[in-house]
């Protein structure tokens, strides 16, 4: 069994004009870090397939998507919001970046894989069922964990969201869905101003202060996160992997470094072990310092590698704390 490493080469057509922090080469950036480390290698390189209509609609409205795909532009750019854009390639890239969470899916559910990371653009955790917005089209990460409950017949999921945004199109979709719990934790206040007040009891959100620190959020997953998780024993964890409350992040104000990413991830995979049969499935979300989401997205990876590899060769020591 392998981490599987599922990306498209469509998630590289998607652009939202030359200054726009949300950009092709953050991805560029975590590839060449994982090769700069010595972890590509060991990944099990896949394809994002295309996600279905059928699967779309178990989360986002037909009217929606059927608007979506007529703003799609044949030349420059569409606004969905003032912050989210079409270009020609966005709806290749939206519709595979949801195949991605799909696929991952099926992989940890099958067995094929120990785990899976998802590297996609556009992000979804903002994005709610009838409207984009913060740079989100698809909410990814829904339709993957609707694609557990209702394909594979899950009766109880958890999604993770450490963004330093808070993930309030996740919210607004599971809500008091009682087969989900979200646990996060995100600036406050901060875009989308959102979370403060939860919109159902299987939301457990965590608003961490300007200037928190991997203190503040080891403490947030330890006495909130953790005991909720126990409580609940998902067969599956989802985590929507923002990187950018890191301290170098020029959009946020938090300052977790690297180590907080590699020890929240190692954390979820022991609640992973426990209950979940080890099946954790990751996707990006945020992270716009570039040089710092490849090396936080590396140590992320690095976790989810380490974990199940026969060959530890490309663990490297001087990382563990
Ligand atoms: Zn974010």
């Amino acid at each position: 069994m392998s981490t599987a490493y599922i990306t498209h080469p469509s998630f590289l057509l998607h652009e939202m004009g030359p200054q726009h922090p949300e950009c092709p080469e953050r991805l560029g950036a975590i590839s060449d870090r994982l090769i700069a480390a010595g972890l590509d290698g060991h990944l099990d390189h896949r394809v994002a397939p295309r996600a279905t209509r059928e699967q779309v609609l178990r989360v986002h409205g037909e009217a929606y998507v059927d608007q979506l795909e007529a703003a799609s532009p044949a030349q420059g750019l569409a606004y969905l919001d003032p912050d989210t854009a079409l270009n020609p390639h966005s709806m290749d890239a939206v519709w595979h970046a949801a195949g991605a969470l799909v696929l991952a899916t099926d992989l940890v559910m099958s067995g094929e894989s120990a785990n899976a990371f998802c590297a996609v653009r556009p992000p979804g955790h903002h994005a709610l069922r009838r409207r984009a917005m913060g740079f989100c089209v698809f909410n990814s990460v829904a339709i993957g964990i609707m694609h557990a409950l209702e394909a594979h017949g899950l009766e109880r999921v958890a999604v993770v969201d450490f963004d330093v945004h808070h993930g309030n199109g996740t919210e607004e979709i599971f809500g008091g869905d009682e087969r989900v719990l979200m646990v996060g934790t995100f600036q406050s206040p901060l875009y989308p101003y959102s979370g403060v007040e939860p919109l159902g009891d299987n939301m457990r959100n965590v608003p961490l202060p300007e200037g928190a620190d991997g203190r503040s959020f080891r403490t947030a997953v330890t006495d909130v996160w953790l005991p909720a998780l126990q409580d609940f024993a998902p067969q599956a964890i989802y985590i929507s992997a923002g990187f950018d409350a890191h301290r170098e992040d020029p959009l946020a104000g938090l300052n977790f470094v690297e180590s907080d990413y590699a020890w929240v991830t190692r954390e979820m995979m022991k609640v992973a072990d426990r209950h979940s049969q080890g099946r954790l499935v990751s996707t990006l979300e945020g992270g716009y310092a570039l040089s710092a989401l490849g090396r936080s997205a590396a140590e992320h990876i690095r976790e989810l590698l380490a974990h199940h590899a026969a060959d530890k060769s490309f663990e490297d020591p001087g990382s563990k704390i």
